[in-house]
Formats: structure tokens, sequence, C-alpha cells
């Protein structure tokens, strides 16, 4: 039993596991949050967004850099100084996940989350590059993009800049042959590209982290075993799954931005015409909690299948923001998804979900 779950509970949590077919991982990605997520019971991780990492005050200057560079040996000088941190942040979820596969989605930012606005923050990129604060502000003016959830984002940043991803597969790599060799337990990589529409970008991809992780490997003189799959998050891969699945190993079910572009409504902006709609009855409930189960849920369905015809032992899992919903877990279930991620203080709801499903379906 976890620490946290202790007492009846506890043993309701253990009979929910000896009931429930789906497996329950977390999103998380920080080693606090992965820490917190096992006490809950998760069995790996499901998504860790890795875009997150790159706020951290010490790199934002790198990471701008590398934004605002000029060119590919621009970006390259920039990604050569967050290597490290990216090994490090990796060492330190592998150690806690040890054994247990972990989903690591290459770097998915919309771009002008990144871009400096103060006066000071261009300060410190020109410092680091050596370009002048002018040249900087134009570049970034040139950066702007009208709707940057369907912009330069996802796996387009890696088709443009295949450096960046290059860059996160050598950490990935060079962090699971460090914690093999102190451990002697290889870590369990899974490298999720995102935003894919096309069987082509998701090849492209994958061809950039086998490549990386080939090279680690002949360094270190040691294998892991990973997997390259990707997000479905859009309707057009959806529908392309079954060629999709030529290309990649996993599918998990993106369903924050599914839900967005399935029914054409901004999941940042949502909440001003939510209520109205949800008094009259035009959605059941507020879809980015719980899964439009005839539409968004549809798609699911048809990815599962045609990715499933495809390539049979595909893994499937969901990782947008209902993989901690009962409702949407008990879906997940009768369109046979291997796994669900959830935050990790939702794990425990979604054990117990689980369990309530696969009784439901027997
Ligand atoms: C999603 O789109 O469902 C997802 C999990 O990715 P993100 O929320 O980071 O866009
Ligand atoms: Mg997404």
């Amino acid at each position: 039993i976890q620490p946290e779950l202790v007492g009846d509970f506890g043993t309701l949590m253990e009979w929910a596991d000896g009931i429930r077919r789906m497996k329950v991982r977390t999103n998380a990605e920080t080693p606090q949050d992965c820490r917190t997520a096992r006490e809950f019971g998760a069995e790996g991780i499901g998504l860790c967004r890795t875009e997150h990492m790159f706020f951290d005050a010490a790199r934002i200057t790198s990471v701008r850099q590398m934004i605002l560079a000029n060119d590919e040996t621009g970006r390259r000088a920039a990604l050569e100084k967050l290597l490290p941190e990216q090994r490090s942040d990796f060492v330190e979820i592998f150690e806690v996940m040890v054994g247990l596969p972990c989903t690591i989605r290459l770097l998915d930012p919309p771009l002008h989350e990144f871009l400096p606005h103060e006066d000071a923050e261009f300060g410190e990129v020109a410092k680091a590059t050596g370009l002048d604060v002018d040249t900087l502000k134009r570049r970034a003016a040139e950066l702007h993009e009208f709707n940057p959830m369907l912009g330069h984002r996802g796996c387009r940043l890696g088709v443009t800049y295949p450096e960046i991803y290059e860059m996160q597969a050598r950490a990935i790599f060079e962090a699971a042959c460090e914690v093999a060799e102190k451990s002697g337990a290889a870590p369990v990589p899974e490298v999720m590209i995102p935003l894919v529409g096309t069987k082509r970008e998701l090849e492209l991809m994958k061809a950039v982290v086998d490549a990386a992780a080939e090279a680690v490997f002949a360094d270190k003189g040691r294998r892991i075993e990973y997997l390259v799959g990707t997000m479905i998050e859009l309707p057009r891969a959806a529908l392309r799954a079954g060629e999709i699945a030529e290309a990649g190993a996993f599918f998990s079910f993106g369903t924050n931005d599914l839900t967005q572009t399935t029914l054409g409504v901004s999941r940042d902006d949502a909440a001003r015409f939510l209520t109205s709609y949800v008094e009259q009855g035009i959605y059941a409930k507020d879809p980015f909690v719980s899964l439009d189960v005839d539409g968004v849920g549809e798609l699911v369905k048809l990815a599962a299948e045609r990715g499933r015809a495809t390539r049979p032992e595909i893994k499937l899992g969901i990782c947008g923001e209902h993989g901690g919903d009962p409702a949407s877990i008990a879906f997940c279930e009768s369109v046979g998804l291997d796994y669900v991620s959830a935050s990790p203080y939702r794990v425990p709801i979604a054990r117990l979900a689980a369990a309530q499903a696969a009784l439901a379906a027997k």
C-alpha cells in the first residue's frame, strides 16, 4: 500500500487494482510530481511535457537564444548549453520511475510563450548571443503568430528545426544510459512526437530520434529499449491513424487539442460561453473536462480501430485532461485503450474509475 493510501482506502485501491484492465499512468514533469504519482499508484508516465522544463529561470535565456538565433549554428550553440540540464531532468525522472514506462513528449510550445517581452530580457539574450537588441526585436516580431495554437508548434518545430528534437533525444538516451549504469535497472523511454497530422511527419521525426539513439548507444557501449510514437490530437491524425501506425509504436490521445480542433473551440477561451452552452443543453458537460463521446470520442474510437488494424500490438493511451475524468475513463475502457494518464492527484480516482469501467464491461 502506498503511504498516502492507508487503511480502508488502501484496501479499496487494492481491490480496484485487482479488477481493472487498463493501466494508470501520470502526467508529470518534475521528480516531485513523479514521486507523488508513484505514491498514489501510478504505473508509469503517460505524458512528460518537456516545454515546462524550458521555462526554468536558469534556462530561459538559452531557450530565447535558440529561438531568436539566425541560423542552425546559432541554434546549436544554444542547444549545447541546454543539453546538460535537459539530461539531468531525465536522469531524475528515470530514477524515480525506474523500471516503469516513461512517455516523454518532445517540445510542443506555442513559440510566442518563450519570446522575450521586456527590454531587460532582450538585453540578456543580446549578451548571450552577441546580437544587438534591435536585431533581436526584429527577429521576435518576425516570429509573431496570429494564431499560435494552430501555428509553428509541435512536430512542426521539429521538422523545421530538427536539431531541437535531436538535442532532446540525445538527453533522453544519455540519461537512460546513465541511470541504467548506476542502478542496474534500465529506464523504459517512450519518445512521443506532438501534433502529428501525417505519417511523413512522424517518419521524419522518428528518424531524428533513432539517429540520436544510435549515436548515444555507440558512444556509451550500451543499448536501451525504447519506443517512438505519437500523440493523436488532430482530426486528420485520427482519420489517417491506419497509415500513421505504420510509423509509430504507440498512440496517445491528446484529447485537449483533439477537443479544441474537432469542436473548433479554443481551449483557452471556451469559458466565455461554456456556462450558457451547458445551461442550454448544447453541450452535456464541459467538453474539455468530460470527453464529448459522440464527437471527439468517435474520432478516438476510429483511430484506435484503424491503428490496431495496421499494427495489432500498438499501445494505446490517453493523456488529455479527460484521462482523469471517470466518465471519460469508462469510454476509454469501451474502446479498449491500454492505459489512461492523469495528473498525480487524480491517479487514485483513475484507478477506481478504471475498475468500475472494467466491472461494467463484464
Ligand atoms: C492534449 O492536447 O490533450 C495534450 C495532452 O497536450 P497539451 O495539453 O500539452 O497540448
Ligand atoms: Mg496537445
